[in-house]
């Protein structure tokens, strides 16, 4: 899905499945050092069998890992999961089972929209 995530230089379009919405994840939580991700030894996290983005994953596995991830950061509260105000976070669109495509970007014209929001015309 393509829509606003919080990358490295900011907010910006990026077009995330759940495999590289993980990746960008991890990314972001050591500061997007590549080796770091590779290196992360938390292997209590629920995203740490996906972190590295590549090879044969579990797709059911990755579904519920990132649920669990987002209850993680919620305290174990699913409504608060639900009601996530966190819309460029790269897991924001799979945090539930069903994918929330309340912010996806469809067309052109709303890349056009929301680069303008963003200060960029071009
Ligand atoms: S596996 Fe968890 S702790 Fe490790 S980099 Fe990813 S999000 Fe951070
Ligand atoms: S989508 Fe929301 S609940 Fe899930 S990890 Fe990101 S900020 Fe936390």
């Amino acid at each position: 899905m393509r829509f606003i995530a919080l990358g490295k230089n900011g907010q910006e379009i990026m077009t995330l499945n759940r495999r590289k919405a993980i990746r960008e994840r991890c990314l972001n939580c050591v500061g997007w050092i590549p080796s770091e991700v590779r290196n992360c030894d938390f292997t209590w996290c629920a995203l740490h069998p996906y972190r590295m983005g590549i090879g044969k994953q579990d797709a059911t596995g990755r579904v519920a890992a990132i649920r669990k991830y987002c209850l993680q950061c919620c305290n174990d509260q699913p409504v608060e999961v639900r009601l996530c105000p966190c819309r460029d976070c790269s897991l924001y669109p799979y945090r539930k089972r069903r994918v929330d495509r309340s912010v996806e970007i469809k067309s052109e014209a709303k890349k056009t929209a929301y680069s303008g929001i963003f200060g960029d015309n071009n």
